[in-house]
């Protein structure tokens, strides 16, 4: 075991933001729910508008239509509910848990090998029935896999379906926004672009009523009841400010370095022919299990995931690497995602940390 810690696995949460933090701080010493009238309640509803305008800037969306969730899990549960009302349900095989289980039954929209959806299969299955909702996710949150997500809003507009799309990973790392991609709903979440855990949005390009998950109160003007988590969203906003591309952009040349050395140690890169993410890499390592890999790793003092580690932070098999066809290397292959501040020492450590479990592992398999 070490004491030095290099936290690679940014996909499941990026490190907070210093300015993220100070807005947090900000709004959670001040008193007041957005809901009261007095004085203090107006502060608290200025906290909270200046958010939703700096967030719906941010994203290409209007005012109205930013919906304040708890994350993106429950922004994609809100879409689908609302927006999937009367509809078929169609949605991409490598889609995150969040959209399967809130989309149970839909048919599902097969991917290649890269990750990338068959928009030829979209358009057959959308001409094969009455209006459907679409779920595709703008970047895959195991291999990086970004979809083609402007082709797929005019295949859906053409056969009047409506398309959601989940850029929970994609938001702050890509140049990705509401009215560019021609989707009818985004999903967001705070804590993959470096603000607090516990806020997130479903955008809307049309400013419409939607059905609540949760009724209550009447707040986010009816679509969302419960009180809004000040503190999260102040810090979502501060963090969606300095989430830039262009940023996140530095950290593709440090991602293909760590790549190219662990495919010297004998890794083989999934999804790495498709456009990616530019801090995602997914590795598998023949005849190693995924969990001993991300566990030697972390006795070195790497942190890193594999497949999707669910809340009981048991390791299931990745359902995005079996829809991607890679047979038994779908449950060999440990994500590395970097984070935003991510550094040349970081790669290091994990270049080192790595080769010394490839082949100590690989030698046991072999
Ligand atoms: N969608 C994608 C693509 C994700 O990667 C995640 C989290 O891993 C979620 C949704 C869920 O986000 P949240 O933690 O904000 O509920």
């Amino acid at each position: 075991m070490t004491d030095a810690v290099t936290y690679l696995d940014a996909n499941a949460s990026e490190p907070l933001r210093p300015a993220a933090r100070a807005a947090a701080l900000a709004a959670m010493t001040a008193a007041g729910n957005p809901a009261s009238v007095h004085a203090a309640g107006r502060a608290a509803r200025r906290i909270l508008e200046d958010a939703r305008e700096a967030i719906a800037a941010r994203f290409g969306a209007s005012p109205g239509g930013v919906v304040f969730t708890s994350g993106a899990t429950e922004a994609d549960a809100l879409a689908i509910g609302a927006l999937g009302a009367g509809r078929r349900l169609i949605v991409g095989a490598t889609e995150h848990d969040a959209v399967r289980a809130a989309a149970h039954g839909a048919a599902l929209l097969a991917v290649d090998r890269e990750g990338l959806a068959d928009l030829e299969a979209l358009a057959a299955l959308l001409e094969a029935g009455p209006p459907a909702l679409v779920c595709l996710m703008a970047a895959n949150n195991e291999a990086g896999t970004i979809q083609p997500v402007a082709e797929a809003a005019m295949l859906c507009r053409r056969h009047g379906a409506l398309l959601h799309v989940d850029a929970a990973q994609a938001a702050g790392r890509l140049a990705l926004d509401l009215g560019g991609s021609g989707a009818d709903s985004l999903a967001l979440s705070s804590h993959k672009l470096g603000g607090p855990m516990g806020a997130g949005a479903l955008l809307l390009a049309s400013d419409r009523p939607l059905a609540p998950l949760i009724a209550g109160g009447g707040q986010e003007r009816g679509r969302r009841g419960g009180t809004p988590a000040l503190p999260a969203i102040a810090g979502f906003a501060a963090a969606a400010q300095e989430a830039e591309p262009a940023a996140a952009a530095r950290l593709a040349p440090l991602r293909d370095t760590i790549e190219r050395a662990a495919i010297g140690d004998g890794a083989i890169p999934c999804g790495a022919g498709a456009s990616r993410l530019p801090n995602t890499a997914c590795l598998a390592l023949p005849g190693v299990r995924a969990e001993t890999q991300v566990i030697a790793l972390d006795l070195a003092g790497v942190q890193v995931s594999a497949g999707s580690a669910c809340s009981s932070g048991k390791v299931a098999r990745s359902h995005v690497l079996d829809a991607m066809g890679l047979g038994a290397l779908a449950g060999q292959a440990i994500r590395v995602s970097l984070p935003w501040c991510a550094t040349e020492a970081d790669m290091q450590a994990f270049v080192l940390a790595y080769a010394a479990m490839a082949e100590r592992l690989s030698r046991r398999a072999a």
